[in-house]
């Protein structure tokens, strides 16, 4: 019996990336101390707080169907939120609740291409995006932001892309997930002036908004003419260390988020009341708790540039956000891939490569800073004597 072709779409285009995952897994499973700096995992867990809210709630009653657009107190406290960060007037009829923000990106496509319509992507990029975008039948198409322009998208290449392509919408992500890079102020209105000229929609995957180290995280929404074209992507995965919740929203015009609402309708049929309930709780405890889930990673990320600092062999690229950091290691001559499994089997120490965000991050690791200091700064410390090690 034939499956639907659209399966093989939804592959990523990743290199090995997630073989080395699998086989740190394996490693570990076998009995081997293995410190893991892979996926996006928070080490720090939900507050107990979080929990006891959902506990309450699902307790009270609250474990039958809800409102598939998401509870309207959820729905107001996400839009008071956005309203008073951004200064853009947001109401709950701009919100829309989903299970997570993979479930948020996949719907955001959705709603907004059609088959054989073009969807653009900044590369290096967060592996499920080529197949979020063709999982309804749309084309994926990679703008590569450089490493020599600090991984900032450049206004030129989305506009030759969005040219060439005649594309109808561009995703991005700042904080960055993979670079540890903050888009600036100058990068965001580049990418304003190309979506008005190009007639495009914007995805802004903006989960790692409060993990930011140094500058503010500018929400492109709020940039002028973009707020009826802008669709914002958010997550209480890594703010508040629920990624098994899976709780995310989309913020955008009307019409989009009535449109994720029918495909919601259609697909997961809403998110566990208890959850939401747990999710206002989070929220209303306001900036306090979204730092102290932050900390850990910003201790970390000043722990990573001074253990590699001055090494010619891993260099940092600048981390200004989220829960990672990226490295250039093309001076020792190996590539992403290679170092990361020579570092995997001689080291012990699994980190993704570059390659499985795509070729633009090629001769690059990402390392989560998802273990706790002392474990951190002493995988990193041999990190940097095996690259340094292979230096020519
Ligand atoms: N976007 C980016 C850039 C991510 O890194 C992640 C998770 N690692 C997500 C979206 C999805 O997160 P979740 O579905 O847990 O909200």
């Amino acid at each position: 019996m034939k499956l639907a072709a659209r399966n093989a779409h939804m592959m990523g285009d990743a290199g090995n990336g997630w073989a080395i995952l699998f086989r740190a897994r394996e490693m570990i499973a076998a009995g081997e101390a293995v410190t893991m700096l892979t996926i996006g995992e928070p080490d720090v867990k939900t507050d107990p707080a979080i929990l006891d809210a959902m506990d309450a709630s699902a307790r009270g009653g609250n474990t039958g169907y809800t409102d598939i657009a998401g509870q309207h107190a959820l729905r107001a406290e996400i839009a008071d939120r956005v309203s008073a960060r951004t200064g853009l007037q947001t109401r709950p009829e701009n919100v829309v609740v989903t299970p997570g923000g993979q479930a948020a990106l996949f719907a955001a496509h959705m709603a907004l291409l059609d088959a054989g319509d073009t969807g653009l992507y900044v590369a290096p990029y967060y592996p499920t995006y080529p197949g979020t975008i063709r999982s309804g039948g749309a084309r994926a198409v990679a703008v590569l932001a450089r490493p020599e322009c600090g991984f900032q998208p450049e206004a030129a290449a989305l506009d030759a892309a969005a040219r060439a392509s005649g594309a109808k919408t561009l995703l991005i992500n700042s904080p960055n997930n993979p670079t540890g890079v903050i888009y600036t102020r100058e990068t965001l209105e580049g990418v304003a002036e190309i979506c008005q000229r190009r007639d495009l929609w914007l995805i802004s995957d903006e989960v790692y908004e409060t993990q930011v180290w140094e500058g503010a995280h500018v929400s492109p929404r709020t940039l002028p003419g973009m707020a009826e074209r802008t669709l914002v992507i958010g997550s209480l995965s890594k703010s508040h260390a629920m990624t098994g919740a899976r709780i995310g929203w989309i913020v955008g015009p009307e019409a989009a988020v009535e449109a994720v609402h029918q495909l919601a309708i259609n697909t997961t049929y809403g998110v566990p009341g208890f959850v939401q309930d747990a999710a206002l709780y989070a929220l209303r405890q306001g900036a306090a708790m979204e730092a102290r889930n932050a900390a850990p990673y910003r201790r970390r990320r000043d722990i990573a540039a001074r253990v590699l600092s001055g090494s010619q062999a891993v260099r940092l690229i600048h981390p200004a956000g989220a829960m990672y950091v990226m490295a250039d290691i093309r001076a020792t001559g190996l590539a992403g891939d290679a170092f990361a499994a020579r570092l995997l089997a001689e080291e012990k120490i699994g980190v993704m490569p570059g390659e499985s965000f795509g070729a633009a991050a090629a001769g690059h690791l990402r390392i989560a800073l998802t273990q706790e200091d002392g474990l951190l700064e002493a995988a990193l410390a041999r990190l940097r004597a095996f690259a340094e090690a292979r230096m020519p």
